[in-house]
């Protein structure tokens, strides 16, 4: 009897010490997750946070990131570039002088895959016409990605582009015809020669025209610093400032540009960063369906 009793006892106690640390482990989750994210190279992290000011600023790294304001929260996509140095860094919403709320992110090393491919020469090292074609182009994308529109353009999730087979991860690191060295940063899909190419998410076209890497390449602003391109198309099927709604068709795959053969290229570029496309796709969907 007495043996029984002081097992009983020695369950409840257990039982007891299992439900007081877990309470408290699960206490701290909670105040964690408000404040602390992870992120990696090449990674965006939708963080969202009190806002009742519309004069307040929201600074990462002492920049500052332009934020969407709904119901009383701050929305912001927080990006890490490719090329991190791998140091974590803060981000505090400031209302007049005063720092309101502050986000702490840890940066953690993410390696990315290596990979041979052949292209056309002339695509590699350049003619001193192509260079200056290249420049050109650079200005005027530049110029593109200074200027995106105030507020997200988007009320769903960012969704993939195609449902085919990803050839061509975001973020592997290429080696062109065994000489030049680069990375991949967005995402290949298998298409052939003329598939529908759909918008990922609603947004403005900002540019519809061929480019010397990308070839016939369609960018959308979905607002807030936050783009969209679509690559190597045969054929594109909207005009500058077209307002597009995710799904709509705008343009047709094909071959064009630096390419090893026909497919579509997806870049997501967010503050201007090409960011993994993927990655945007699951952290929009913790706010947007
Ligand atoms: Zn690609």
């Amino acid at each position: 009897m007495f043996r029984k009793f002081s097992f009983l006892k020695v369950s409840f106690h257990i039982v007891l010490i299992f439900l007081f640390t877990s309470c408290a482990l699960r206490a701290q989750d909670t105040k964690g997750m408000a404040n602390q994210y992870v992120i990696a190279p090449g990674e965006v992290r939708l963080v969202d946070f009190p806002v009742n000011s519309k004069e307040s600023k929201f600074l990462c790294r002492g920049s500052e990131v332009k934020f969407a304001q709904r119901n009383g929260r701050g929305l912001a996509f927080v990006m890490e570039s490719y090329f991190s140095n791998l140091t974590s860094f803060g981000c505090q919403l400031i209302e007049g002088s005063k720092e309101i709320y502050s986000i702490n992110f840890s940066v953690v090393d993410k390696p990315y895959k290596a990979e041979q491919l052949k292209v056309d020469s002339k695509k590699i090292k350049l003619s001193p016409k192509d260079e200056l074609r290249v420049a050109k182009e650079q200005a005027i994308l530049n110029k593109i990605y200074q200027s995106s529109i105030p507020d997200f353009l988007f009320t769903e999730a960012f969704k993939q582009p195609m449902d085919s087979l990803i050839t061509s991860v975001y973020g592997t690191r290429r080696v062109y015809n065994k000489q030049k060295k680069g990375q991949h940063l967005g995402i290949d899909y298998r298409a052939a020669i003329g598939d529908k190419v759909p918008a990922s998410n609603a947004g403005k076209i900002v540019y519809s025209g061929d480019l010397f890497y990308t070839g016939w390449t369609v960018i959308i602003d979905h607002g807030l610093d936050i783009f969209s391109v679509y690559g190597h198309l045969s054929k594109t099927l909207v005009s500058d400032g077209d307002i597009v709604r995710r799904g709509d068709i705008i343009g047709l795959s094909g071959n064009t540009g630096r390419t090893s053969g026909p497919h579509l290229h997806w870049g997501t570029k967010v503050q201007g960063q090409y960011i993994d496309g993927l990655v945007l796709i699951d952290e929009s969907k913790k706010y947007f369906k």
